[in-house]
């Protein structure tokens, strides 16, 4: 049997007709970039993470960029954030010059301690608590962050919170969508997230009018009106091809989402069943809505051999992330050392994804199950 990571074929052939409804008008229309149906999904999606406000943008890597540079970080400035996230997270606070400081990781959701981030912003000296501008959570895998202290940590000591939430549109904190709890929520409408586009996309979604101006002057190079630059901005638009897309999928996203959910349950009782729910450590959850962009175990041993066995089984799986940021070779310069993050140097060498997409089936799931009580069990 064959079990991909992710399919979205199958995905796909329930919501062609759709699909090529919109997308025929768009091309008649050659209207292609922002436009009415960027407006129309910035008002859904507003909606659906119960914001005021959203700006359609490029990607969920401008996400992250354009609302950094709409709060002002730059030169000089420091921004604390995970070591365990894709790169985007620290790569747009070091390409606008300002400097990613590593807080580790929660060792049961692997989301950012708000412990870690207190001990470090603790033991800052005053020039550099001075420098220290937001706190960057990110709701990994599609569950948030434990964002109440992180809040009170940020109020404390006037910080801004900018949540990456590129893996989990739809997710919830206590009740609290992700993207309405920081003063920006940075999406990715990339394929693989559960809210796909059919190339690149994104959105920020933002509470204060005066940030929301200001994101749409950046995001046409800071121009306002055309053609005058009060700042340096970018080419951070949004297609109306993705935006149309975007928007026939938001109307299946709830389901798709329960899908994921029941799947996750559907594996926890198989792991039970196969005996082998005391080896491997499934995924924790903590938070009240967990949309499972990511079904992550983590296994005690041999995890690489694992992987071997599943891939030659047929079986799709992925590790995120096998290098966490602060040893990355492109971050040395900010000097960390490897066993400075311990959490997150352990995820990094223990855990892998499994399939969780909608579409998989119960029959694909008990082969997965098998295949890992297979290899440490048999
Ligand atoms: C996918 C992702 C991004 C980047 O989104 P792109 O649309 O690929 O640019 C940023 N942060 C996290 C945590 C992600 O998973």
């Amino acid at each position: 049997m064959k079990v991909p990571l992710l399919d979205l074929k199958v995905q796909y052939r329930t919501i062609k007709d759709e699909i090529m409804d919109v997308t025929a008008n768009i091309f008649e229309s050659q209207y292609f970039i922002l436009g009415p149906h960027v407006e129309i999904l910035e008002k859904e999606i507003a909606e659906y993470c119960s914001v005021k406000y959203s700006i359609g943008v490029s990607s969920g890597t401008d996400a992250l960029l354009i609302a950094l540079m709409a709060a002002g970080i730059g030169p000089g400035d420091s921004v604390i954030t995970t070591p365990y996230t894709f790169f985007a997270t620290a790569g747009s606070i070091a390409r606008l010059g300002a400097k990613p400081v590593f807080a580790d990781i929660d060792p049961d959701t692997y989301n950012i301690s708000p412990d870690k981030i207190s001990e470090i912003v603790c033991s800052m000296k005053a020039v550099e608590r001075a420098r220290l501008k937001a706190i960057m959570p990110v709701h990994l895998y599609g569950q948030c962050a434990d964002m109440d202290p992180i809040l009170d940590i940020a109020k404390k000591f006037n910080l801004l919170v900018i949540e990456d939430a590129a893996q989990a549109i739809g997710s919830e904190y206590k009740g609290m969508r992700a993207g309405s709890m920081g003063s920006f929520g940075c999406f990715s409408f990339f394929p693989s997230k559960n809210l796909g586009a059919f190339g690149d996309g994104g959105i920020v979604t933002v509470q204060a009018a005066i940030f929301y101006e200001k994101l749409h002057i950046l995001r046409v190079h800071g121009s306002h009106p055309k053609y005058y630059h009060r700042y340096i901005g970018g080419n951070f638009r949004l297609d109306a091809i993705q935006a149309a897309v975007v928007s026939v999928k938001l109307k299946h996203l709830d389901s798709w989402t329960e899908a994921r959910q029941k799947n996750a349950q559907k594996y926890a009782k198989l792991f039970v069943e196969a005996g082998i729910d005391e080896k491997i450590k499934l995924p924790v959850q903590k938070e009240s809505r967990h949309i499972f962009n990511q079904f992550v175990i983590e296994v005690p041993e041999k995890r690489d051999e694992l992987r071997n066995h599943l891939n030659n089984a047929g079986i799709g799986n992925e590790v995120y992330y096998p290098v966490p940021l602060h040893l990355q070779e492109c971050f040395a310069y900010l000097g960390y050392r490897k066993g400075d993050m311990p959490v997150s140097e352990h995820a990094a060498l223990r855990t892998v994804a499994l399939p969780i997409y909608p579409e998989l089936t119960e029959d694909m799931q008990t082969y997965v199950v098998e295949k890992i009580r297979e290899f440490y069990l048999a």
